[in-house]
């Protein structure tokens, strides 16, 4: 029987370990297998307080985790494959194997990369598709690349990958950017960049590698080809929360709803990070609420030992 057991190992599932471990609560992270979160495929983090020249995702998580053990706290590493939250203590399987049980749940499962939906975008996957410019850019050194969105996320890859690829094309389905300003003014002034306006993918080309993507204009009608070796898929991202389903109150989106700091509609199971948060999704606020869940915890124990004596 555990006090406090935490999913995901990103900036959120971390922050609330250090200080859930710092009060003495022993937690366990299940830290699946994208260990250490979605800025463990990015670069270099310009907006995390306290590194005034940047720091890089993978890097920072490695000082998190680091952290978070040095206070005791445990690591199991696999996925998570069941939930109870119908009682308590709550049970959690992982692996289909291992079963865990615990009086608090801090659920910090982050968010994951949203795809076109395209059959050829499934089927060519890993042979020119990808959503990690950090993970996979180096294989299209010197080629033609195509990213796909128009929000930060896009105009962060699309200029990661202006160090590697020959051109890099933004396709973005308005005329319009939603990426912040600072990005939309690296993006316009990076020569490298070029833009395809109101244009979205209605299929991605080749039989086993990419070749191209099929265009069409989202005003006119017009169909075009634009080639190219590999094609970046930056739409956004969805919550993690397909085990919760029907456990936890969620939006429409998925996310899970939280209440009064980070209290879920179930008492004892908090929510920390972006599988809750659709709005600011940055790595400190992340971590911010991390914080909070874990001292919500740790009030929350406090109410179940006072009730039991
Ligand atoms: P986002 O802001 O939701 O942007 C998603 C983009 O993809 C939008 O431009 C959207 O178009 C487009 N899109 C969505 N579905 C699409 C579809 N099916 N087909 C074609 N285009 C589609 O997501 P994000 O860029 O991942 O950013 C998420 C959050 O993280 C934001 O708060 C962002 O500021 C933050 N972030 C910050 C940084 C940084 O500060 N360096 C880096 C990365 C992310 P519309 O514009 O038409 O909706």
């Amino acid at each position: 029987m555990r006090n406090v057991v935490i999913i995901g190992s990103g900036p959120a599932g971390l922050t609330a370990a250090i200080y859930a471990a710092r009060a003495n609560l022993s937690p366990l992270i299940i830290e699946g297998v994208q260990a250490g979160g979605q800025l463990t495929t990015t670069t270099e983090v310009e907006n995390y307080p306290g590194f005034r020249h940047a720091v890089l995702g993978p890097d920072l998580m490695k000082e998190m985790r680091a952290q978070a053990e040095r206070f005791g706290t445990q690591f199991v590493t696999g996925d998570v494959s069941a939930v109870d939250l119908a009682d308590t203590p709550f049970a959690l399987t992982i692996e289909g194997e291992e079963t865990v049980k615990t009086r608090v749940l801090i659920i910090a499962t982050g968010a994951s990369a949203i795809h076109l939906g395209l059959p050829s975008e499934a089927r060519l996957t890993g042979y020119g598709v990808s959503t990690c410019a950090t993970c996979d850019g180096y294989f299209f050194r010197g080629k033609e690349i195509v990213v796909v969105g128009g929000g930060d996320s896009a105009m962060e890859e699309a200029l990661f990958l202006t160090k590697l690829a020959s051109r890099v094309s933004v396709v973005h389905r308005r005329d319009k950017l939603r990426a912040s300003k600072i990005m939309q003014d690296r993006a316009f002034k990076n020569e490298k960049l070029s833009f395809a306006w109101n244009a979205v993918v209605e299929e991605i080309l080749g039989d086993t590698l990419v070749t191209g993507v099929r265009l069409r204009n989202v005003i006119t009608g017009r169909i075009s080809d634009l080639p190219c070796a590999g094609v970046f898929i930056a739409i956004g991202h969805s919550p993690n929360t397909q085990f919760f389903a029907g456990q936890l109150q969620m939006d429409a989106k998925g996310y899970i709803l939280t209440r009064n700091g980070t209290a879920t509609s179930i008492p004892g199971v908090f929510a920390a990070g972006d599988v809750q948060d659709s709005r600011y999704r940055q790595a400190v606020t992340a971590a911010g609420s991390g914080c909070m869940a874990a001292m919500d915890a740790e009030r929350y124990l406090e109410t179940l030992e006072e009730g039991d004596k």
